[in-house]
């Protein structure tokens, strides 16, 4: 367990956009300047969140953060509509350059963050499992906020339950999954926002408008890995049921459980016989 943490702390350090010394913020520093070398880990986590934002036609952008910053959740606070216009400018995945032979990423205009937040904890949980199977751990839950792994069960047999919290009814639940070895990663409006007139204000914006999302109030992704699951909650919480559910026709092995707008549960089909059941 020490072992599985400090590997969480290693990617952390590599990846946080709140530590300035991190890749991730020497990427920023450096935006329009000049590549930053980075490790593989680095550079696995941004091409693959490229790839979700290709898959997604944008939904899914680590450049979010100009955007991302001129919301406060805290305090309520919704940004002025000619700032919100002016940072749009900076965020396109497009131009983020990767260089595979240099180990490099480079954003290409100034002004311009990379942020892995709707990625890279489902990263560092599939890198403590990893290690955690190393170490000869056969059975175990690794989570770290939405995102999840479980391997083998809970002892004696019986499996690990995750329950998938109703978004509007904290106590309740929409469903259980039992799977034996797999991700399990949910993005919601209900964790990080505040209320003006009677309208919601969360924290998983649409790219395109830098607006929160308005399609879906939770998706909760089974995955093979955390990494894919985290980076696809959050990717078809932007696109709605109906365009996520296209993109999963892609990604054999993936099952996806949404609550829609109107707080309709919805699932992909052809789920796995006896994983998902009734709360
Ligand atoms: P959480 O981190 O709460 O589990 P997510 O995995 O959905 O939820 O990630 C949300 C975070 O990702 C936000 O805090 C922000 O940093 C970033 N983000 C917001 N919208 C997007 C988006 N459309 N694409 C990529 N990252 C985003
Ligand atoms: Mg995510």
């Amino acid at each position: 367990m020490a072992a599985a943490f400090r590997e969480v702390e290693r990617i952390d350090l590599l990846m946080s956009h709140y530590r300035p010394e991190s890749e991730v913020s020497q990427i920023t520093r450096q935006a329009g300047e000049k590549e930053t070398q980075v490790s593989p880990e680095t550079l696995e986590v941004v091409e693959r969140a490229l790839y979700f934002s290709r898959l997604s036609g944008g939904a899914f952008d680590i450049t979010i953060g100009p955007v991302f910053g001129l919301w406060n959740f805290r305090e309520g606070k919704i940004p002025e509509e000619k700032s919100l216009q002016e940072n749009l400018k900076k965020v396109d995945y497009r131009k983020i350059k990767v260089d595979r032979a240099k180990s490099s990423v480079y954003l290409e205009s100034r002004g311009m963050e990379l942020d892995l937040g709707a990625i890279a904890k489902g990263y560092a949980v599939d890198r403590a499992s990893a290690v955690l199977r190393k170490e000869g751990v056969e059975n175990f839950l690794v989570k770290a906020g939405g995102d999840l792994t479980v391997s083998g069960a809970k002892g004696n047999g019986v499996p690990w339950t995750i329950g998938i919290q109703h978004p509007r009814l904290p106590s309740e639940l929409i469903g259980k999954l039992r799977p034996s070895q797999a991700a399990v990663s949910t993005s919601g409006d209900y964790e990080k926002f505040f209320f003006r007139g009677g309208e919601r204000y969360h924290h998983i914006l649409t790219p395109s408008t830098g607006l929160p999302a308005r399609e879906c109030q939770s998706v909760t992704i089974l995955a093979p890995s955390a990494m894919d699951a985290d980076a696809l909650a959050t990717s078809i919480f932007v696109l709605g049921p109906k365009k996520g559910f296209a993109i999963l026709e892609h990604l054999p092995g993936v099952q996806a459980i949404i609550v829609d707008r109107r707080g309709s549960v919805l699932l992909s089909p052809r789920w796995p016989e006896g994983i998902l059941s009734p709360p």
